[in-house]
């Protein structure tokens, strides 16, 4: 890599040009996270949106309480000095600006929505977390050439709209106004209706698109949603490959009748056909030379579901994630074959639409190096590994190279009320978020020439 940087030095120089504080710089390993102001956080959010039963979260995509969280954890940015802006499709941008201009940001974050029934976790974690950071560089006076930018993205969480990362997606520039028409959550509402709902105008979203000159880096802390860490006891993970997710409606409709006159041989139960595909996606997924893929039927909308009448018509979604994209392709048209037979077979009619597609990515690898660089200097355990959900930075990273860090699940739960990781945990995570930025912000300012903390390179 070229040249190695030093966090300490690089800040100690930026300082003189820093309007942040007196204070002297600190380096990197020797500032500390507070897991008590990161518990009382994740606390308060948690407040928003919970489950009337279930002790969950269900904080959806696109509603008021999506933009309440926003507006609390705006708040707190706020007062840490940072100037706030919420684009077009919801997302907030709050930013603390460099000691170089017109230098390219480092962003960090992740988001607050939530699917029904979920946890308090997944998302707030990253959000409370770059918060968190934010505060170290403020109370420690630590200034950075490049501007910080910690973004709340809406809209991650597919479970509405069958689109995830939709607030990153429309930064990236992979949503159009088509989209927002077209995409309809259980209720009919479009997406476009939806942004209505809450204040914001659909036609304006395609100002919210980045401009890839005004990043220079992307980081997003995440809780694992899976197993791994806490099973080997380690307290970090850096995460190589992201999983992508290809998104299937499937209808089948057979004929409704009565379930007490209709002899077993002259059906057509639409319900029975969708139980056969269901074991068919998890026996291809079972399949060895599928290894890795994962297939999920996770919801089922069966009509008139009604206890004495033979299911005429059952909607379904089949959810494909793979780290490898052919393959990930491969098996959702494998399982709208199978279900076409599967069907046929019962005298069933069949419908498949492709509800959303997101390809696996491999993160960028230098960023990967330097957080292996700064667990080493931490003396913090981590290792290297792939997502096996999906996130913002994946989309993000088209236009901004971006890295994860994993902090682990308790029993890998995710998505779920019983989702949980240590405030401790997340500590350790902010201290590697931390130090991450400024190595990242003292490494490209020399790859990019900067003048050390310049502030007349307009
Ligand atoms: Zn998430």
């Amino acid at each position: 890599m070229a040249g190695r940087s030093n966090p300490s030095a690089d800040a100690a120089a930026a300082d003189k040009a820093s309007t942040a504080g007196e204070a002297a710089p600190v380096a990197a390993g020797q500032v500390h996270a507070d897991a008590t102001r990161i518990g009382a956080m994740l606390a308060e959010i948690a407040r928003i949106g919970p489950d009337a039963t279930g002790g969950g979260i269900s904080r959806i995509s696109f509603t008021k309480d999506e933009r309440t969280a926003h507006d609390l954890v705006s708040g707190w940015l706020k007062a840490l000095g940072f100037t706030i802006k919420v684009d077009a499709i919801g997302n907030t941008i709050a930013e603390r600006p460099g000691t170089v201009p017109g230098a390219p940001a480092i962003g960090v974050g992740s988001h607050l929505d939530s699917v029904p029934h979920g946890g308090r976790f997944d998302g707030i974690v990253g959000v409370v977390g770059a918060v968190e950071m934010a505060r170290l560089f403020v109370e420690n006076g630590v200034a950075t050439r490049h501007p910080l930018r910690i973004v709340i993205f809406a809209g991650e969480e597919g479970a509405r709209f069958g689109e995830p990362c939709v607030g990153s997606k429309a930064v990236a520039g992979n949503l159009g106004n088509r989209d927002l028409a077209l995409m309809k959550d259980a209720s009919g509402i479009s997406l476009a209706d939806a942004l209505r709902a809450i204040g914001f105008d659909p036609r304006t979203v395609p100002t919210a698109r980045w401009k890839p000159s005004e990043w220079a880096a992307f980081l997003e802390l995440h809780i694992e949603q899976a197993r791994v860490l806490e099973m080997t006891e380690t307290p970090i993970g850096l995460v190589d490959t992201v999983s992508g997710s290809t998104r299937l409606r499937v209808e089948l409709t057979g004929r409704a009748d009565h379930s007490g006159g209709t002899p077993m041989d002259v059906r057509a139960d639409a319900l029975a056909a969708a139980a056969e595909v269901v074991l068919a996606a998890e026996s291809l997924a079972k399949d060895s030379r599928n290894r890795g893929a994962r297939l999920t039927v996770g919801r089922l909308d069966v009509h008139p579901n009604s206890i004495t009448t033979i299911p005429g018509r059952v909607r379904f979604t089949i959810d494909v994630r793979d780290v490898d994209s052919d393959r990930q392709r491969q098996l959702a048209v494998e399982i709208v074959r199978r279900t076409r037979v599967l069907a046929d077979r019962r005298g069933i009619g069949v419908e498949t639409e492709l509800i959303a597609d997101t390809s696996p990515v491999v993160l960028p690898i230098w960023i990967r190096e330097q957080s292996s660089k700064v667990c080493e200097e931490l003396g913090i355990k981590y290792r290297v590994m792939t997502s096996g959900a999906g996130h913002d930075s994946q989309v993000v990273n088209a236009i901004v190279p971006a890295g994860m860090v994993f902090v682990p699940s308790k029993d890998g739960l995710s998505h779920v009320p019983g989702e949980w990781t240590s405030a401790s945990d997340v500590a350790r995570g902010v201290e590697v978020l931390y130090a991450l930025a400024n190595r990242l912000d003292g490494l490209l300012a020399s790859l990019e020439g900067m003048e050390a903390g310049s502030s007349s390179a307009a």
